[in-house]
């Protein structure tokens, strides 16, 4: 007795079962998409193929619905199902989204600006929200003659800017801007905060963290050295680190940015001639200088501080 009465209630529950299951295909049959695909669809299918096709159907639907909310928990972030034919075998494929394929290609544009220790506004920073007051047109202008002239022939040698100016009249704003803008045009660029670079090769020297970090930047294809001459230079930064890179670009013709607080005569008499030992150091401020001039133009901006405006 005992037997029959388990066999009977292993039968119906395969039947609860079944009828679930044909409950719950039915709901996927009637939903929109999948009516329109096999109506669309109906000559080169037949019914057994849509059986067959119930598993791939209903990971549409469910899919499809966790995309329409949303669902972090969905297959795949980003992309929507779709349904195909797969030979005579109905398949979800999931396609990119317009959301995602700009959100990775803004990526993709980020992905050519390294900051080294920058200001997180620098990476908003875009040439179109420059205002184009006088006194920093000269400034502005020559940026856009970089882009123009980089763009027209990348290979060439094009001397970069070196932007003097006060606090805050907006030096660092300016190559955000421009690395963002060679970026969206296909270049890489590098922006380094020089004061801290120059903290941390000290930090790090003989390791060879800081030889593949020198490296680096040395090679970077466009170089923007930030802030130069805001904090004391040792001898060994100003000759090791600092020269070693201004050489290297001036032998392979690598365009190359700075902005400083200080003019460049300032910059060499205030500020490299003197080592942090108070060692007067004419020549190799000199030398310096020479390749700073030899890489860029300089340009005074001039205006109120935008940091308190
Ligand atoms: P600097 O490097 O000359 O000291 P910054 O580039 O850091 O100055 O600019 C100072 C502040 O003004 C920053 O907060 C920056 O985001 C803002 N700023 C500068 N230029 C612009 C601009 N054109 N549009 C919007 N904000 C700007
Ligand atoms: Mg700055």
């Amino acid at each position: 007795m005992e037997d029959v009465g388990e066999e009977l209630s292993k039968v119906l529950e395969s039947k609860r079962l079944d009828e679930r299951y044909s409950a719950l295909m039915q709901k996927v049959l009637d939903d929109r998409d999948v009516r329109m695909f096999i109506e669309a669809h109906r000559e080169q299918v037949t019914d057994e193929d849509i059986q067959k096709s119930y598993a791939k159907l209903y990971e549409f639907v469910q899919e499809k619905k966790k995309y329409q909310l949303n669902d972090p928990s969905m297959i795949a972030p980003g992309y929507e199902p779709k349904l195909f034919l797969n030979f005579h075998y109905i398949d979800v494929t999931y396609v990119p989204t317009e959301t995602l394929l700009k959100r990775q290609a803004e990526e993709q544009i980020r992905s050519r600006v390294r900051s080294m220790n920058m200001p997180k506004d620098v990476r908003e920073a875009s040439v179109g929200r420059l205002d184009m007051t006088s006194d920093r047109s000269k400034a502005i202008q020559a940026l856009l003659d970089f882009i123009d002239v980089y763009t027209a022939t990348p290979t060439n040698f094009h001397q970069g800017l070196y932007l003097q100016g006060s606090f805050g009249v907006g030096k660092t704003y300016m190559l955000g801007a421009l690395a963002n803008a060679l970026a969206e045009r296909g270049y890489r660029s590098t922006l380094v905060h020089f004061p801290t670079f120059a903290v941390e090769m000290k930090q790090a020297i003989g390791k060879d963290t800081m030889l593949e970090k020198l490296e680096t930047i040395k090679k970077s294809p466009i170089l923007m050295l930030d802030d130069i001459g805001a904090d004391s230079m040792s001898s060994w930064i100003r000759d090791d680190v600092l020269g070693v890179i201004l050489q290297y670009r001036m032998q392979e013709q690598l365009p190359t940015f700075f902005t400083s607080n200080f003019s460049m005569q300032q910059l060499e008499s205030e500020h490299l001639r003197v080592s942090q030992r108070g060692e007067e150091e004419p020549l190799k401020a000199k030398r310096i200088m020479e390749r700073i001039r030899y890489l860029s133009k300089e340009i005074v901006m001039v205006g109120k501080n935008r940091r308190n405006p």
